[in-house]
């Protein structure tokens, strides 16, 4: 990876670019893929990253749409053949994020955005420390107990475990750059956007 992807200044000027990789994270339940659903509608020119994973294919979900749907073996090779900008292992499967589309969408001069959980986006805080990490954030916990409880159809155990984690992932705040509340799903986007693009809508 060179430099030349990430430069931080403005060439000659001393005065910090804008981030153009931005990472978009924050707790299971939060509404992630939502909010980047709706920032994707609202600036198709965005790269929007699709990544590798091991987990199942949910109904509805497009292969190559969501995530690129692989075996362990392909994304083992992939891990070996050092493809990822990051990968990470999370509730039992593997996430990655190709590398190389993400550098030739930066080189081609679109902001591209990566959402993924924790671990990924510390990892790219190592690769990338000009890296944007934003955090998408409820507007209270009883919010993100009362979504990620639903319709009271899940197992509890499986709900409490998913809030330790939720909890956990909230505590690294401090590690980001900026956080986003989503107590509207249009306003989380386009805050999200002008943190992206540092114009406002
Ligand atoms: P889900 O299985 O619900 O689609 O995703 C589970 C978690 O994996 C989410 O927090 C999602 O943001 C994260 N994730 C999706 N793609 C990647 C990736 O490429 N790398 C990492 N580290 N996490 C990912």
């Amino acid at each position: 990876m060179t430099d030349s992807h990430l430069s931080a200044t403005e060439p000659g000027t001393g005065v910090r670019a804008r981030p153009r990789l931005t990472v978009v994270s924050g707790p299971s339940g939060v509404g992630k893929s939502t909010v980047v659903a709706e920032l994707r509608r609202m600036d198709p020119s965005i790269f929007f990253s699709v990544s590798m994973t091991t987990r199942r294919q949910r109904p509805g979900e497009v292969d190559g749409g969501h995530y690129h749907f692989v075996d362990r073996a392909r994304f083992d090779d992939m891990v070996d053949k050092d493809e990822f900008l990051e990968w990470a292992e999370y509730a039992g499967n593997c996430y990655g994020t190709p590398r190389q589309p993400v550098l030739d969408a930066l080189d081609a001069g679109r902001p591209a955005i990566l959402e993924i959980e924790l671990q990924g986006a510390r990892l790219v805080r190592a690769a990338m420390p000009e890296a944007q990490l934003v955090m998408l954030v409820p507007p209270s916990w009883e919010t993100l107990v009362g979504r990620l409880t639903g319709r009271g159809t899940e197992d509890p155990e499986v709900v409490r475990h998913r809030l330790a984690v939720a909890e956990k992932e909230l505590d690294a705040q401090g590690e980001f750059d900026a956080l986003v509340v989503n107590t509207d799903v249009k306003q989380a986007a386009t805050e999200l956007l002008t943190l992206i693009t540092g114009t406002a809508v």
